[in-house]
């Protein structure tokens, strides 16, 4: 691979991608949105902060030689900026997304299209696990039930109207998620289609407790973009470059 890369980050994907580059001799730029305090570092350069819309990204694509979106699933507005910025400079882009969640036998999940509907459908339960992360939590505001929100930093207002909060950053195993519903008498469990192995162990807890999950959709994708799943096709798409 000849020239800079640049990856868009914040996920697992995007560190183990920049740590295989680096490893690889490649020049690599790993960019954070600077949501967290204290967020896991790439290996490599790193730069934090929004670039500023678009155009702002378009400008700092000079001298890149491809472009790496391996932003969260539901990080739709930074992942339409990749698009846009990487058609006005010609960078190729590559949109890396672990695939979503499947279902198993036993699992009541009910699909929703936004957080909204999540909260929607979480209306009548006395204890809800939100597990939607810090961002959003607002559509959960008018929630009367008990609301156990678990993050990897505080949230801030609106919240739900009897939260507790848990700080906690995953990988979670199935014990530990197991006695903290137990704990919190959770009726059902509240999520976004994240993907991954680092959260999967909720999924596994609701499915032996047999509570519903309510799932929240992914965006879709921009059409055209190429997506590949693993770090590994990631890195095969670049030395194709
Ligand atoms: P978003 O809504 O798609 O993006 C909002 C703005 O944040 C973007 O317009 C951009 O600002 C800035 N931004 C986002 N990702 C960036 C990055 N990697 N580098 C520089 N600027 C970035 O994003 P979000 O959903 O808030 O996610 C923010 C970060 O958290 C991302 O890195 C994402 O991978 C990570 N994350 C998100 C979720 C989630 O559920 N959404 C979960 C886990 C991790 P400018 O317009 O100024 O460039």
């Amino acid at each position: 691979m000849n020239g800079r890369v640049l990856v868009l980050g914040g996920t697992g994907e995007a560190r183990r991608l920049a740590e295989r580059l680096v490893a690889e001799g490649v020049d690599v730029l790993s960019s954070l949105a600077g949501r967290l305090a204290d967020p896991r570092l790439p290996a490599g350069e790193v730069r934090i902060g929004g670039f500023g819309g678009p155009e702002g990204l378009a400008a700092a694509l000079d001298g890149v030689a491809a472009l790496v979106d391996a932003t969260h699933p539901f990080a739709a507005t930074m992942t339409a900026h990749a698009v846009a910025a990487a058609a006005a400079t010609g960078t190729p882009l590559l949109r890396l997304q672990r695939p979503g969640w499947t279902a198993q036998p036993g699992d009541d999940w009910r699909w929703v299209d936004s957080l909204e509907a999540a909260a929607a459908a979480g209306a009548g339960y006395r204890s809800v696990f939100l597990t939607t992360g810090r961002q959003g939590l607002a559509a959960f505001a008018e929630l009367t039930g008990r609301c156990l929100v678990r993050a990897v930093e505080p949230p801030s207002p609106p919240l739900p109207q009897r939260v507790t909060v848990v700080l906690a950053r995953g990988p979670f195993p199935v014990e530990a998620e197991l006695a903290l519903m137990r704990e919190h008498e959770v009726e059902v469990v509240v999520t976004k289609d994240s993907g991954g192995g680092m959260t999967a162990a909720k999924l596994t807890a609701a499915r032996e407790l047999g509570l519903p999950v309510v799932v929240v959709r992914r965006p879709p994708v921009p059409p055209g973009v190429p997506v590949v799943a693993t770090v590994e096709a990631a890195l095969a798409w670049l030395r194709a470059r």
